[in-house]
């Protein structure tokens, strides 16, 4: 059977585009269909203008550390300078990925795309129907706002590199990776900043020690944090909104954010007609290549839920194109994936936390260093760089590494490389440090903090 195209993509983010390329690099016709811009969630609205706002951001803390060393800095901010530099950047970059796709030979279809059937795909806009021998969905998610009165007041990370004006102050609500990102951008630009969360544990999933160092930095910024409460419902007010909490208190903000998850983005794709399996959140449900139980669709990145992080996205995105089109069958390894919280302070994490380790293997040793990094010695500035890791016992493998302070994202990913190898203790203890830094510590620990012995704190 003949069909119009080999592989037809749907979605042009960082899973999509890289599987794209890769496939019409090794001779398969390729169209991908993309209703937006190309370049997806990291590109347009998430990592990289992310984290130009955090660069912009950290100005603030940087001028007031100069003055310890004797600068004086007269600084003010402007916000739609930034907004400008921004969509430049992002807009060159689009470009590039456009040019990435085209240089292969892989055709960008400007349309929204249903499928209509295990081999075929519907242009809604062109209004016409396409064949395909393989189908790889890779639409991203999109924002989750929890169903309150009001919730259209209210901004997701998608409006908020986008804003008018910088507003005086911000409510935020979550306490993941977009929350406290996003709270340490806004207090860094001068808004006034208030985090509320469900819980009373930001990151939670982190190890407890970033956990803890990241609530003292976030406060130290001035950073407002509301535990245990929640947004009830919003009301226009004379100059932003009111919000009304869950614990029955009421205050009034210029905006209101919510970053309390994403959802995969499977809503009216037309997956059903074809008979695509989806989960109870409605990821796509796909095997260990990429494959759903519809032999001829793949599915990549954060549709299938396995992990919302755009290296991992553009990992599968590879490695299905290697599979199905240069007949070299990959899996991806979804274990040990380095990731960074580019709050301020920031996080660099891999492998397991403490309480993880203990519950996998019960002997454990863990190795802690809180200390004033060295810029901030000449000024009064309290914060701590954490430092944590937590190997099998004696001097064994290295389970986790966590860190918090500047530059951790950059740490994290060269120490992931040793801990994916395997590296024990031992291994760090061989390695020459390198003074002075922060760094170093990972390979100047002496002895245990404390460990664990049959998981009980010895
Ligand atoms: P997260 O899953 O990190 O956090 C979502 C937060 O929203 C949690 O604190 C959750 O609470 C809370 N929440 C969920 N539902 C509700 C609700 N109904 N009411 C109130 N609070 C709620 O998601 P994010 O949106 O922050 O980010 C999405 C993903 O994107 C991340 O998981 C990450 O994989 C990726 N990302 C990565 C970044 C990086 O690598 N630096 C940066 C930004 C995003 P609870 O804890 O109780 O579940």
């Amino acid at each position: 059977m003949s069909f119009d195209y080999d592989l037809i993509v749907i979605g042009a983010g960082s899973g999509g585009v890289r599987a794209a390329r890769m496939a019409a690099t090794y001779g398969a016709k390729v169209a991908v269909v993309e209703e937006f811009r190309v370049g997806g969630t990291c590109v347009i609205r998430g990592c990289v203008p992310k984290k130009l706002y955090v660069y912009a951001s950290r100005f603030r803390d940087e001028f007031e550390l100069a003055e310890s060393f004797g600068w004086q800095v007269d600084a003010s901010f402007d916000w739609p300078t930034l907004v400008a530099a921004k969509e430049k950047e992002i807009t060159r970059l689009e470009n590039a990925y456009a040019t990435n796709l085209a240089k292969p030979g892989a055709e960008i279809i400007r349309d929204r795309a249903v499928v209509t059937g295990p081999n075929s795909v519907k242009l809604l806009k062109g209004d016409r129907e396409l064949t395909t021998k393989y189908i790889l969905v890779a639409t991203g998610a999109t924002p989750f706002i929890p169903d309150v009165p009001g919730r259209e007041l209210g901004i997701s990370s998608n409006e908020a590199f986008d804003l008018p004006e910088l507003p005086k102050s911000i409510l935020i609500e979550g306490g993941g990776y977009i929350a406290v990102e996003f709270a340490t951008i806004f207090a860094g630009l001068g808004v006034d900043t208030t985090l509320v969360y469900r819980r009373d544990r930001l990151l939670r999933t982190f190890d407890k020690d970033m956990s803890d160092g990241l609530e003292f930095g976030l406060k130290a910024r001035g950073i407002a944090l509301r535990y245990n409460d929640g947004v009830a419902g919003l009301a226009k007010s004379a100059d932003g909104v009111t919000v009304t909490f869950k614990s029955g208190d009421s205050a009034s903000y210029s905006q209101v954010m919510f970053a309390t998850g994403r959802t995969p983005n499977t809503d009216g794709l037309g997956l059903e007609t074809a008979g695509v399996v989806l989960d109870g959140q409605k990821n796509i449900v796909v095997d260990a290549f990429s494959k759903t139980n519809v032999p001829s669709v793949y599915a990549v990145g954060d549709v299938t839920g396995r992990a919302q992080l755009t290296p991992v996205a553009i990992r599968e995105g590879w490695y299905f194109a290697e599979t199905l089109f240069n007949n070299n069958p990959l899996t991806v390894d979804h274990s040990l994936i380095p990731t960074a919280v580019f709050s301020e302070p920031e996080i660099g994490t891999v492998g397991l936390t403490e309480d993880e380790a203990v519950a996998q293997s019960g002997d454990v040793d863990v190795y802690l260093a809180r200390f004033r990094p060295m810029a901030n010695t000449l000024s009064d500035r309290q914060e701590r760089v954490v430092i944590k890791l937590i190997t099998e016992k004696d001097e064994g493998k290295v389970l986790g590494v966590h860190l918090l302070g500047p530059s951790s994202g950059e740490m994290i990913q060269m120490v992931a490389i040793a801990v994916g190898m395997g590296a024990t203790k031992k291994d760090l203890d061989r390695t020459i440090a390198l003074h002075p830094s922060a760094a170093e510590e990972l390979v100047t620990f002496k002895s245990p903090s404390y460990s664990y012995r049959n998981g009980t704190k010895v």
